[in-house]
C-alpha cells in the first residue's frame, strides 16, 4: 500500500471546496503553498557523553487571518510533508471557527519515550533556541502536540524568554497554569469534540445510551472517553498504538486511564476483550472517534466501517479516498478541523488572557467556548445542505471563504 502524502490530500480537499464555492483563483493558488517552511538541526548531548543531532521542521502556512499557530510534534515518523500538512490544516481550523490566527506546525523527528527527562529538555530548548527569532505572540504561536506536553511548552517559552530577556508568556500556549497556562486548556481538543458530538447527535436524532469507539487514547482520546461518559454515552472500544479492548457492555475510561498508566497500554484490561488497533475501527457502533494519527481510514478500510458518524479528533484520519466511500454510504463525517478545534480555540483564549494578564476561571473558559462550536458546527451543517456536499467540503467552504475575504483585502500579490 502506497504511502499518502497527507498534504496531497489537503489540497485534495481544498480543491473539492473551491470548486463548489468559486473560490477566487488567486486565492486557491496562494494556498497551494506555504509561506515559509524552516528545516533546523538540533545537536544535544546525550546523557552517555555523545552528540547526537535531531531533524526538526516549522512551517509557517498562512498568515493573512492572524500570527500563525499550531502545535509542535515529538514522534519518529514525522517528516516535512506531515508538517506541511499539519499547518495546511490549522489555517483552516483556525478560520472555520473564526479566531483571528493562521496556520502554522512544527516537527522533531524524534521517539521521545527514549529520551530521558534531561534530554528531553535539551532538545526542547534546542528547537526554540533555533526558532527563537521566527516565533513570538505577534508572528507564530506554537503548543502542544502529538507527544509534547505543558512540561515542554514550559521549557520552550523559558528558553525564548532568556533569548529576548523579557517576559512573553503569549508566544506559547499549553503552558502550565503556574506560568501563564488556561484553565481547560488540557482537555479542550476533547471538550470541544464533545459539543460537536452533542450538536451531531440532535442532527441525527441519537439516543442516550449511545455507543462509542475510540481510537487513540493519549490526551485527546482519554478526555473523550471521560466526558462523553459523563454526558451518558457508553464507550465500548478504546484502543493505543499497542492494541486495543472492547467490551459491549461499555468500559470505565477512568479505570482504563489507570490501567494504561500501570502496563503502558489499553490491551488486556480485565474483563474486555482484546482486540487490534485495525478491528478498533471497524467495530459496530453509533460513533468512531479517530483520536491518533493521520491516514488510519483509508480505501482498504472504508468499506467495512459500520458507524452511523465518525468524529475526527486527530487531525487527517481519513483519506479522500475514504471520504468518498464514506460519503456514498451516507456515514456522516465530521472533520478534524471542527471536530477538534476546541484545543487551538482555549490556545487563542490562553493568549487572550496572557496579553490581558488577567486570568479566567474554567467556568468562564468553558462558557466562551461551547457556543464556538456549536455555531461553528451549525454553520457548517447549513453550508453542507446548501452545497449537497459531505461536512468536510462544507467545513472548508466556510472556512476558504473567510481567507479568501482576509487575503483580497491585504492584497494578494
Ligand atoms: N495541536 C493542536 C491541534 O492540532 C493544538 C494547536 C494549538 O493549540 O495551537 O489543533
Amino acid at each position: 500500500m502506497a504511502k499518502v502524502n497527507p498534504f496531497k490530500s489537503g489540497l485534495q480537499q481544498l480543491n473539492k471546496a473551491a470548486e463548489l464555492m468559486e473560490l477566487d483563483p488567486a486565492v486557491h493558488e496562494r494556498l497551494q503553498f506555504p509561506k515559509r517552511e524552516i528545516h533546523i538541526s538540533i545537536p544535544v548531548r546525550m546523557d552517555d557523553g555523545s552528540v547526537k543531532v535531531f531533524e526538526g521542521y516549522r512551517v509557517q502556512y498562512d498568515d493573512s487571518r492572524g500570527p500563525y499557530k499550531g502545535g509542535i510534534r515529538f514522534h519518529p515518523a514525522t517528516d516535512i510533508h506531515e508538517v506541511k500538512a499539519l499547518s495546511f490544516w490549522m489555517t483552516f481550523k483556525c478560520a472555520v471557527v473564526g479566531i483571528p490566527l493562521g496556520g502554522g506546525k512544527g516537527g522533531i523527528k524524534v521517539d521521545p519515550k527514549k529520551l530521558s527527562e534531561t534530554e528531553l529538555e535539551k532538545l526542547a530548548r534546542g528547537f526554540m533556541r533555533r526558532l527563537a527569532n521566527d516565533v513570538g505572540p505577534e508572528k507564530d504561536i506554537p503548543a502542544p502536540d502529538v507527544y509534547t506536553t505543558p512540561q515542554i511548552m514550559a521549557w520552550m517559552m523559558d528558553e525564548y524568554e532568556q533569548i529576548h530577556a523579557k517576559h512573553a508568556p503569549g508566544m506559547i500556549t499549553g503552558k502550565p497554569l503556574s506560568i501563564g497556562g488556561s484553565e481547560g486548556r488540557g482537555y479542550s481538543t476533547a471538550q470541544g469534540g464533545v459539543y460537536v458530538t452533542l450538536e451531531l447527535a440532535k442532527q441525527l436524532k441519537l439516543k442516550k445510551g449511545a455507543t462509542v469507539a475510540i481510537q487513540g487514547y493519549g490526551n485527546a482520546g482519554a478526555y473523550m472517553a471521560k466526558i462523553l461518559t459523563k454526558k451518558g454515552y457508553k464507550v465500548i472500544a478504546v484502543s493505543d498504538s499497542r492494541g486495543g479492548v472492547v467490551n459491549e457492555k461499555g468500559l470505565d475510561p477512568v479505570e482504563i486511564e489507570k490501567h494504561k498508566q500501570e502496563t503502558g497500554s489499553v490491551s488486556d484490561f480485565p474483563g474486555a476483550k482484546n482486540i487490534t488497533n485495525e478491528q478498533i475501527l471497524t467495530t459496530k457502533c453509533d460513533i468512531l472517534v479517530p483520536a491518533a494519527l493521520e491516514n488510519v481510514i483509508t480505501k482498504e478500510n472504508a468499506g467495512k466501517i459500520k458507524v452511523r458518524a465518525i468524529v475526527e479528533l486527530a487531525n487527517g484520519p481519513t483519506t479522500p479516498e475514504a471520504d468518498e466511500k464514506l460519503f456514498r454510504k451516507g456515514i456522516v463525517v465530521v472533520p478534524d478541523i471542527l471536530a477538534n478545534a476546541g484545543g487551538v480555540t482555549v490556545s487563542y483564549f490562553e493568549q487572550v488572557q496572557n496579553s490581558y494578564n488577567y486570568y479566567w476561571t474554567e467556568k468562564e473558559v468553558l462558557q466562551k467556548l461551547e457556543p464556538i462550536m456549536v455555531s461553528s458546527f451549525n454553520s457548517v451543517w447549513d453550508t453542507m445542505d446548501r452545497y449537497g456536499c459531505d461536512m468536510r467540503t462544507a467545513a472548508y467552504i466556510v472556512a476558504a471563504k473567510r481567507i479568501e475575504e482576509a487575503m483580497l483585502a491585504r492584497g494578494i500579490a
